[in-house]
């Protein structure tokens, strides 16, 4: 990478010109007022054709992706996403308009149905909505479900519990359905047992809200005691399945008592994601929520295929039209390709790779939960010389996407680790070797780590500042 590329502002000259437009043959046919045009020139860049292929050349090379190297965010899931998805997904035959008549799209509708399908069979669930555009408008769907049903019952509860390791969105998403959040600590295996459960278990509790695997890539081991104690009180189950790589094909959450989950298409389903592109966070529930699912609903219909628009108990829409329809593509080619025979070594594959990383790392990085991995591995900064975010720092200059930092938060310096099942034992051992080195390098010159990155166009940056006050455009005089 090394400095930023000299960009097309810095390259113009003047008269430089990168097209040919030949002289109108036919006559000017709006005539604009002249009081209408601007009145100074605007200042665009002179250059040639290959200049402006070079700029956006080196904008996109400064972008790293799943594409580009190893990139081992964890609880991201940031898997190799196969191009035959892609190509699936622009194929002309598929883009329609949303109020086409149904009888025209019944090829749309299908892939959604055989999407919802596939995902009742992977989960043990009764049925799903493909509406929601993310995890935690997942979230969001699937406590306002809970919320109607419970209401529906006479019995409006204004508790969710969740435990302290739940990812950010959850509290945020059970507050925003209305809910008072309390939090739960986890005990010292990482996981949350009845003990921990049944001080909180009071009448007023509506759901518990739990990862599994949770954060610590731990599989939370109590959870049909739990779903049963919780069901005893008139209380759901929801399951925060956004990390659903370490279960899928193996573990189906509806055997285990989960009453509501949302899954992330664009993690555990190979469709891209980062950067805000679409994604997609459907929610399944069990047969009793069946009617509050948000409309429209697609269904088969005879041999064809119907949409619902009115379901008198449904919580209603979510979202625009069907949802994201490209990402629900997607998904079910990456599910087709894979076979229902093949799904399951998704999982197993993914829990290899962790253990893999983890095996090699334990020896070197502070292991604080030691209860068996799943998808992802969650090591401290315990006893180092250096902090997290240092390490995180000289992994960019060695070329590799750093893994999540500082969460989930029980964690002392938390760096968690999820290299997926697309990587191969080699890409493993690189990183694996790169880990190694930048450790002894913070033993023996923990400075050289406390300026990293050293390689990159930017060095350390305040990244409140970056993220508040990003700086997205070139300025003419001021300095990158
Ligand atoms: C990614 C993630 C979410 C949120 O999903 P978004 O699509 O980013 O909204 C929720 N929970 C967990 C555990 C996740 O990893």
């Amino acid at each position: 990478m090394n400095a930023l590329p000299k960009l097309i502002f810095e390259l113009s000259r003047e008269g430089k010109i990168g097209c040919g437009l030949k002289e109108a043959d036919v006559p000017a046919a709006i005539a604009i007022d002249a009081g209408q045009l601007r009145r100074e020139p605007a200042d665009l860049p002179q250059v040639s054709e290959v200049e402006v292929v070079r700029h956006y050349m080196a904008l996109a090379r400064l972008n790293y992706s799943v594409d580009a190297g190893f990139y081992p965010l964890g609880s991201c899931t940031m898997k190799y996403n196969p191009k035959i998805n892609e190509k699936l997904a622009a194929c002309d035959d598929l883009q329609a308009h949303p109020y086409a008549p149904h009888d025209l799209v019944q090829g749309n509708l299908e892939i959604m149905a055989r999407l919802e399908e596939w995902l009742v069979e992977l989960t043990g669930l009764a049925g799903f909505t493909l509406a929601p555009a993310a995890g935690a408008h997942g979230e969001f769907t699937g406590m306002l479900i809970v919320r109607k049903y419970l209401e529906e019952k006479g019995d409006a509860r204004r508790v969710v519990l969740i435990p302290d390791s739940a990812h950010g969105t959850n509290p945020a998403s059970a507050h925003f359905a209305g809910y008072e959040v309390r939090e739960i600590a986890s005990n010292e295996r990482g996981t949350i047992g009845l003990d921990e459960l049944r001080p909180h278990l009071a009448p007023d509790v509506a759901a518990l809200m739990m990862t599994n695997p949770n954060t610590l890539g731990i599989f939370e081991s109590d959870i049909t005691a739990i779903a049963e104690a919780l069901h005893a009180n008139g209380s759901l189950l929801y399951m925060d399945g956004a990390n659903l790589n370490a279960l899928l094909g193996v573990v189906r959450p509806g055997d285990l008592g989960v009453d509501v989950m949302h899954i992330n298409l664009h993690k555990t389903f190979a469709t891209p994601h980062g950067g805000g592109g679409p994604g997609s966070g459907p929610v399944g529930v069990a047969e009793r929520l069946l009617p509050y699912l948000p409309v429209p609903r697609v269904r088969r219909a005879g041999t064809g295929f119907e949409v619902v628009y009115d379901d008198p108990r449904s919580i209603g829409r979510v979202k625009n039209f069907y949802g994201h329809f490209l990402v629900i593509v997607r998904a079910l080619a990456y599910l087709m390709a894979l076979g229902r025979e093949n799904v399951g070594r998704v999982a197993a594959d993914a829990v290899l790779n962790a253990n893999y990383v983890r095996k090699r790392l334990e020896g070197i990085l502070d292991l604080p939960y030691k209860a068996p991995t799943l998808h992802e591995v969650v090591f401290s900064d315990n006893g180092l010389p250096v902090k997290t975010l240092d390490i995180a720092k000289r992994l960019l200059d060695y070329g590799f996407h750093p893994f999540t930092i500082y969460f989930p938060l029980i964690v002392h310096g938390a760096m968690m680790i999820e290299p997926t099942e697309s990587e191969s034992k080699e890409t493993l051992d690189e990183f694996i070797a790169v880990m190694e080195t930048i450790l002894r390098e913070a033993r023996e010159n923990p400075e050289l780590l406390r300026q990293a990155p050293t390689t990159t166009p930017v060095r350390r940056l305040d990244e409140t500042l970056a993220a508040r006050k990003p700086m997205l455009r070139w300025r003419k005089g001021e300095s990158t």
